[in-house]
């Protein structure tokens, strides 16, 4: 009996979609159309319940991590439903997966021993592996030169099989979980573990094992981790495929950030970074990663404020400035000025007809088509729930009306989710002396009032 996966619109996959720049979003919603024709395909899935920030099984019963947003992500662009099968531990999704109990597993190295029975999408995410020892070992320049130490490994790992070839110089004790692994070095019953970058700071962090540190990297041999599906699927696996190649780098730092307990705590972030540097004895180039990364994520989250999580475009905090200065610009230059605000028609009915989620991809669809059918200088927003406000420097009512009328048509013309048509209704306002933006917004009001009156799917001025 399978967990019917939480829906993509998590506020993690949402997140996902927050950082799409413009053009990416534009990509993306084609993408959604694409996948919409493709015949909506399902699979079962096993994952690692123990295995975080990359995935747990959460009290609920639900696939989570970075992992789980990756999946979701991946699934959905490429039109699969999930279904989560249960279990209780690394070995036992081995086990199920190879009985055929499950068409997939979530998220893997790809080693020769899988290959026996699956076969792999491209990376999903690509994670670095370092060694975690107490705080007095010694720097590992090279791990194949140590020589008589232990290595804690979790037990069926793919580090583990890596490890017994690569470096038959250390003596390997296996675990039955990540932690354990962690807890033995800490507690001197082994003398390291190896671990993704990812996996070892979160763990140490969270469980405050503070005796250890990060001593060396493992060059030429970083995670590749990937969708591992059945032999006998490889439709199934074609398939994700699109959905893995449609995950933007972008996306996946952001999903990575979010579940590493450093980036959640922004507003502490470089005081947090500073004890971390305080506690471990031996450094090096990790934090340097760390601290590049805080400053990307701290770049993201400013641009997060500014931006519509699910359509990726401008939010109306960041339009409402913008609208300021350029209705100032035009008034002191006398510079033609216009906006255009843009509501769909009967939205109410796609959500209860199609649900919430096709409701949601419409609008992905919808945010797309206003920016490619929009002029370069226009300023495309997600003015609130199913109305998208443009602003457009440089531009009279003529030439506004024909944005609008482009816009309009498009929309009418194109495909959307389960080929439903969908039409919009048009205001269009613009700039006369004395106005301000409310003044303009009050008009475009009027005027998309008038469009929705006299019939809907029509551009009326005002
Ligand atoms: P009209 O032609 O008069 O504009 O009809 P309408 O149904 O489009 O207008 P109404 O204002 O009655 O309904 C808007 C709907 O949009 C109601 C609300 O639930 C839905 N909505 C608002 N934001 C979102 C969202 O982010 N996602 C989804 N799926 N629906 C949303
Ligand atoms: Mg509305
Ligand atoms: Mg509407």
């Amino acid at each position: 009996m399978g967990i019917r996966l939480r829906t993509f619109q998590s506020a993690a996959a949402k997140a996902a979609l927050v950082l799409l720049p413009p053009l990416l979003a534009g990509t993306a919603a084609a993408q959604d159309t694409e996948t919409a024709i493709l015949p909506r395909m399902t699979a079962t899935v096993c994952v690692d319940p123990d295995w975080a920030p990359y995935e747990i099984i959460n009290d609920q019963g639900e696939h989570e991590g970075i992992a789980a947003d990756l999946l979701r992500l991946a699934a959905e662009r490429s039109n699969v439903t999930l279904t989560l099968h249960p279990t209780k531990d690394w070995g036992e999704s081995l086990t199920a997966s190879r009985a055929g109990q499950c068409d997939l597993l979530s998220f893997l190295n790809q080693t020769s021993q899988r290959e026996a029975w699956l076969i792999f999408t491209d990376p999903v995410f690509v994670d670095p592996n370092v060694l975690v020892t107490r705080e007095e070992h010694p720097f590992i320049p090279d791990l194949a030169a140590v020589a008589g130490e232990t290595i804690a490994l979790p037990k069926g790992s793919a580090i583990e099989e890596w490890v017994r070839v690569q470096f038959p110089n250390l003596t390997v004790v296996t675990t039955e979980s990540e932690a354990e692994a962690f807890a033995m070095v800490s507690r001197q019953t082994a003398d390291m573990t190896m671990r993704s970058l990812i996996v070892a700071v979160y763990t140490i962090k969270k469980k405050g094992w503070f005796n250890l540190k990060i001593a060396g990297q493992v060059p030429g041999y970083e995670n590749h981790l990937r969708i591992g599906v059945r032999k006998d699927k490889k439709g199934l696996r074609d398939r994700l495929n699109m959905g893995v190649r449609a995950v933007s780098e972008t996306e996946r730092q952001t999903i990575a950030n979010k579940h590493v307990s450093i980036v959640a705590q922004m507003g502490v972030d470089y005081a947090l970074i500073g004890r971390i540097v305080g506690l471990f004895a031996v450094i090096f180039l990790t934090n340097l990663f760390w601290i590049g990364k805080l400053r990307q994520a701290n770049q993201k989250l400013r641009i997060l404020a500014r931006t519509d999580s699910l359509t990726g475009l401008a939010n109306r905090a960041a339009l409402n400035d913008r609208f300021l200065v350029e209705v100032e610009r035009a008034t002191r230059y006398g510079r033609p000025f216009s906006i255009i605000m843009i509501d769909v028609d009967h939205f109410k009915a796609i959500n209860d007809d199609l649900g919430h989620l096709m409701g949601d991809r419409t609008l992905i669809t919808m945010a797309g088509l206003a920016k490619a059918n929009s002029r370069g200088p226009d300023i495309v927003s997600r003015w609130g729930g199913e109305e998208f406000l443009i602003l457009c420097p440089e531009t009279d009512q003529p030439q506004a009306e024909g944005v609008a009328e482009r816009i309009r048509q498009t929309v009418r013309e194109h495909p959307f989710e389960a080929g439903r048509r969908v039409t919009v209704s048009v205001g269009v306002a613009v700039l006369r002396p004395g106005d301000d933006p409310d003044s303009l917004l009050h008009r475009a009001d009027v005027a998309l009032y008038r469009a929705k009156n006299e019939g809907r799917d029509r551009v009326r001025v005002y």
